[in-house]
């Protein structure tokens, strides 16, 4: 199956299984707009709880907010939105398509790349054990043809970008032929810059309205309640806020299924520092949420680091975390060493001090920020692109068949158990029920006795419960079930007063947070 097929499956499995539906599907959609459905909704809430105790509960210095979507307009003048949140955008006069200027360079970018790693892998296999990548990169004529266009590429891109040169960016598209991936043609309008901010108008008169902006981010949200938490709270540096809300992205290119989407949901943490602590803080917030992501168990090899060299101008260090999405690494999480420029800037705009006075050396100073920040549903498409895999399997007959099971992290499957009374009679409905409303208070169960067993089982392996329990007949002389384990599909019996303790084991978030610690 190629990576292509895959994504389409994985987006079909999800609207067949009430994970994702696309927004007002009635009406035809809206583009880059979707809504979760009954398995999804549980899917989310539980990377949330996971993302949310991971830093508020492990660490004593990070606390949650909740702060509004509106904020007041100058929030994103001072941010730097209103003049800057732009991407710059190009249209194909054949296509008619419209595309991100940078993104087109990027992705020619790697085009090139994927050049020099496949020769790369050729000497590899040509050289055996005695290759060194190094000397190779540095010697071969090839090679270093192409990483010098790279470079060439990036420094015309990165002073293009500073300068805000539009002019110059198309030309960098024409200069290196690159075309439109619909028309195969060159035939390119200007570049325009595009903001990407929603608005809307405050009040019920518009005359008297004001313009707000639905927030791009819920980074500010933090910022402009720092001191809030930092006196009420009574907190010392460093110390950390935490967020998790919706964002709203008016995004040119958004595709790729819930990847880019127009409104979606952040979780951010901004943790406030001493000047001159920013490296050691960037350091161990990288080494922490790479762990985060690792020991979910969706493999080490699916995640990459991705240091920015375009950095903003108040940025000291951006890097990102990659994820080996079916369309390839692609980024999943931000984590920026923000100097104090975010409240520097709210600082100097509200004309409000948001200094802290630290009472070990005696100063008051802007604090610097060291921020994460990863979107929800891109953590969702993770988990659901890993978790999708296809198994020829045995079946009772001594042939095979096919199953679709989602390998969800157990810990975030929307269903933890179900309860399946091998027959709808006989007394074993009624001890299932008695089952059931013992384990309903700590897990989210679900009791099935519809339809065959195999087809029970088939139908939670697609949506990624962890354990089916079936009460047969045996249940009812000594009180034991089978716990078929959805990965290896081995049943077991096991004792009726074991069940919550074995579910718990393997679905409690407290064993991944051990591992994180
Ligand atoms: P990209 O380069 O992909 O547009 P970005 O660098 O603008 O992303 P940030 O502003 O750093 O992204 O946002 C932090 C995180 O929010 C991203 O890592 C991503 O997980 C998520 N995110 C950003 N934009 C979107 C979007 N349009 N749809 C879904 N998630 C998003």
């Amino acid at each position: 199956m190629t990576n292509p097929d895959k994504f389409k499956k994985i987006i079909a499995h999800a609207k067949e299984y009430g994970f994702v539906f696309q927004s007002s599907e009635i009406y035809d959609g809206l583009s880059a707009v979707y809504d979760y459905g009954q398995n999804g909704s549980e899917l989310k809430n539980n990377i949330k709880k996971y993302w949310l105790d991971s830093m508020v509960m492990l660490h004593e210095n990070i606390v949650g907010i909740d702060s509004a979507i509106f904020m007041h307009p100058t929030v994103w003048k001072a941010s730097g939105h209103v003049g800057a949140f732009n991407d710059p955008l190009i249209d194909n006069k054949d296509s008619k398509k419209r595309y991100r200027a940078d993104v087109l360079i990027e992705e020619h970018i790697e085009k090139i790349n994927e050049k020099i790693e496949k020769e790369i892998e050729k000497a590899q296999m040509r050289f055996g054990n005695q290759f060194d990548e190094k000397q190779f990169r540095t010697t071969n004529q090839r090679v270093i043809e192409r990483q010098s266009k790279i470079d060439e590429i990036l420094n015309r891109f990165k002073k293009a970008t500073e300068l805000s040169d539009l002019n110059e960016i198309k030309q960098i598209i024409i200069d290196n032929e690159i075309t439109c991936p619909v028309s195969g043609s060159k035939n390119w309008t200007d570049v325009r810059q595009f903001n990407l901010m929603f608005d809307t108008k405050l009040g019920s008169v518009s005359e008297d309205a004001d313009l707000i902006y639905l927030r791009p981010e819920t980074a500010q949200g933090i910022f402009v309640n720092y001191l809030n938490v930092q006196k009420t709270g009574r907190m010392k540096l460093p110390f950390g806020i935490a967020q998790i809300g919706k964002a709203f992205r008016n995004e040119i290119v958004a595709r790729q299924f819930i990847f880019r989407m127009r409104e979606f949901e952040q979780m951010e943490m901004q943790f406030f520092i001493r000047p001159g602590e920013e490296d050691k803080w960037f350091d161990y917030w990288k080494k922490n949420r790479m762990k985060w992501h690792e020991v979910l168990g969706m493999g080490d090899e699916n995640y990459r680091f991705h240091d920015h060299q375009n950095l903003a101008h108040y940025a000291k260090a951006a890097t990102d975390i990659e994820f080996n999405f079916p369309f390839g690494f692609k980024e999943l999480e931000g984590i920026h060493s923000r100097t104090d420029f975010d409240l520097s800037q709210h600082q100097e705009h509200s004309g409000k001090k948001l200094q802290y006075f630290d009472p070990e050396t005696n100063e008051s100073y802007v604090p610097f920020v060291i921020e994460t920040s990863i979107g929800v549903d891109r953590m969702f498409l993770s988990i659901l692109s890993h978790a999708y895999q296809e198994e020829i399997i045995p079946n009772n007959d001594g042939n095979t068949e096919s199953r679709v099971v989602l390998k969800i992290p157990e810990a975030l499957a929307p269903i933890k158990a179900a309860i399946l009374p091998l027959v709808k009679k006989d007394g074993l409905p009624e001890l299932a029920r008695t089952i059931m409303n013992e384990l309903k208070y700590d897990f989210n169960c679900s009791y099935e006795d519809k339809d065959s067993i195999g087809k029970r089982y088939r139908r939670h392996d697609a949506i990624g419960t962890p354990y089916c329990i079936t009460v047969d007949h045996q249940s009812l002389q000594d009180n034991t079930v089978t716990l078929r384990d959805r990965d290896t599909m081995v049943q077991k019996r096991v004792e009726i007063s074991k069940l919550a303790e074995i579910i718990n084991q393997k679905t409690n978030l407290k064993s991944l947070f051990k591992q994180i610690n």
